[in-house]
């Protein structure tokens, strides 16, 4: 089976508006897709948007935005995922990907379990796909996969 790619963010935006709204937070969540596709890889595509989405929701203290981009050029498809959080220490950046990274600590002081970006690193390179991430005023996860993996 196959699902649009316009559908699958919907789906991210609302489960995550709904995310939101139980942390009590205000977030504006957007999408945007300048040409929509079927793709067969929905699962994969979905824990990859979703945990991206999650941690922007999660980096927000109390309002903010966050814009998910599908954006296809040529034989790629870029996913992008922008948040207006607390953003990235630079010398964190290249730690954050080690599954059992985390920086996130609940009210007991227990850990968060430090596996969502190694997850979307195993998904992207199952894709051949590449991850570039940026955090100055805002935060900026782009994944960039040839589209031929994603659909059939
Ligand atoms: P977890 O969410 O369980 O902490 P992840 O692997 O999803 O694990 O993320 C690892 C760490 O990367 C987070 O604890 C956080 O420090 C950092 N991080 C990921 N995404 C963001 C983001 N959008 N803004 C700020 N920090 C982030
Ligand atoms: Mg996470």
């Amino acid at each position: 089976d196959a699902y649009f790619i316009s559908d699958l963010l919907q789906y991210v935006k609302e489960t995550n508006e709904k995310y939101s709204e139980m942390l009590n937070k205000k977030i504006d969540i957007t999408v945007s897709c300048n040409q929509d596709f079927r793709t067969n890889e929905h699962i994969p595509l979905l824990a990859l948007m979703n945990n991206l989405v999650t941690n922007a929701v999660e980096a927000i203290e109390k309002e903010g935005t966050i814009h998910i981009a599908v954006h296809v050029s040529k034989s790629f498809a870029t996913i992008t995922v922008e948040d207006t959080g607390a953003g990235i220490p630079k010398n964190l950046i290249p730690i954050i990907f080690d599954p059992g990274f985390t920086t996130k600590f609940n009210g007991e002081g227990v850990p968060s379990t430090g596996i969502g970006l190694s997850h979307v690193q195993a998904i992207v390179e199952k894709f051949n796909g590449t991850i570039h991430v940026e955090s100055d005023e805002k935060t900026i996860f782009s994944i960039k996969i040839p589209i031929q993996y994603l659909v059939k």
